[in-house]
C-alpha cells in the first residue's frame, strides 16, 4: 500500500468515525428525553445566601433544575442571587420572610410573612411565586387560606433528606434514591454536603430514568418542565 492510499484510507476511516459521532449526537437528544420515565421535584430551602452560587453551579453542571424556596429576608439581602436562580433555570417559591413557626402566629402576622416575601422575590426579579412552603412543614387552615389568597399552592415534601440535620453526602444521595415519579424531596441551600451530593444525585436519578422536574401549582406534584 502506498503512502497515499494509506492516507486516503485513514481519511475515509476518520470520515466514518465522524459520521458515527454525528449520528450518535443527533440520536442522543431524543433518547435522553425518552429516558425520563418520570419526574421528581428537587427543592432547596432557606436561601438565597453566599452558598447559592456554588449550589447553582453544581445543579447546572449536572443538568438539574430545582425549586428554591426562598426566605423573603434573604431575597431582599441577596437580590442578585434570586436573579441568578432564575437565570440558572430554577423555579422560585415562597418560604416566608423570617422563617417563623406560622401556626403560632395571628392571621395578620401570617399574611405579613407571606406578602412581604412575594414582594421581595418579585423585586429581586424572581417573578411572583406560585408555590409556598411553610417553615418546618408546619401549617393549619389559617396558613393555607392566607397562602391561597396570594395564589400560592402549599408544598410540603415526600422525602426529607435530613441535610439540615447533619446528614452525610452518602445519606443525602440515598434519600434522593428513594424518590418515585411525582415525588418531592426537601434539601437546603446552605449545607456543604448537599452541594457535594449533587453529581451523585444526578447519576442516581438518571439510573432510575427519573428527571428533575418542576412542581405543578395545580397538583403539587413534580411534572415535566414547561
Ligand atoms: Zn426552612
Amino acid at each position: 500500500m502506498s503512502r497515499k492510499s494509506r492516507f486516503r484510507r485513514g481519511l475515509a476511516a476518520a470520515a466514518v468515525a465522524a459520521a458515527g459521532a454525528t449520528a450518535l449526537t443527533v440520536a442522543a437528544a431524543p433518547a435522553q428525553a425518552a429516558s425520563c420515565s418520570g419526574y421528581v421535584g428537587l427543592t432547596f430551602d432557606d436561601g438565597p445566601s453566599g452558598n447559592t452560587p456554588a449550589l447553582l453551579n453544581a445543579l447546572r453542571q449536572n443538568g438539574l433544575r430545582a425549586t428554591m424556596f426562598n426566605e423573603g429576608q434573604y431575597a431582599a439581602a441577596y437580590p442578585a442571587q434570586v436573579a441568578a436562580q432564575v437565570s440558572a433555570g430554577m423555579w422560585v417559591g415562597n418560604h416566608t420572610y423570617t422563617h417563623p413557626h406560622l401556626t403560632q402566629l395571628s392571621q395578620a402576622q401570617v399574611d405579613s410573612e407571606i406578602s412581604r416575601t412575594q414582594q421581595a422575590i418579585a423585586n429581586a426579579g424572581g417573578g411572583t411565586p406560585r408555590l409556598f412552603r411553610p417553615p418546618y412543614g408546619e401549617t393549619n387552615s389559617t396558613v393555607q387560606s392566607v397562602a391561597a389568597r396570594y395564589g400560592l399552592t402549599q408544598i410540603i415534601w415526600d422525602v426529607d433528606s435530613q441535610d439540615w440535620n447533619g446528614a452525610s453526602t452518602d445519606a443525602i444521595v440515598q434519600a434522593n434514591a428513594r424518590l418515585t415519579n411525582g415525588q418531592i424531596i426537601l434539601m437546603h441551600d446552605w449545607p456543604a454536603n448537599t452541594v457535594a451530593a449533587i453529581p451523585r444525585i444526578a447519576q442516581t436519578l438518571a439510573s432510575k430514568g427519573l428527571c428533575a422536574g418542576m412542581i405543578s401549582p395545580q397538583t403539587g406534584r413534580a411534572v415535566a418542565p414547561g
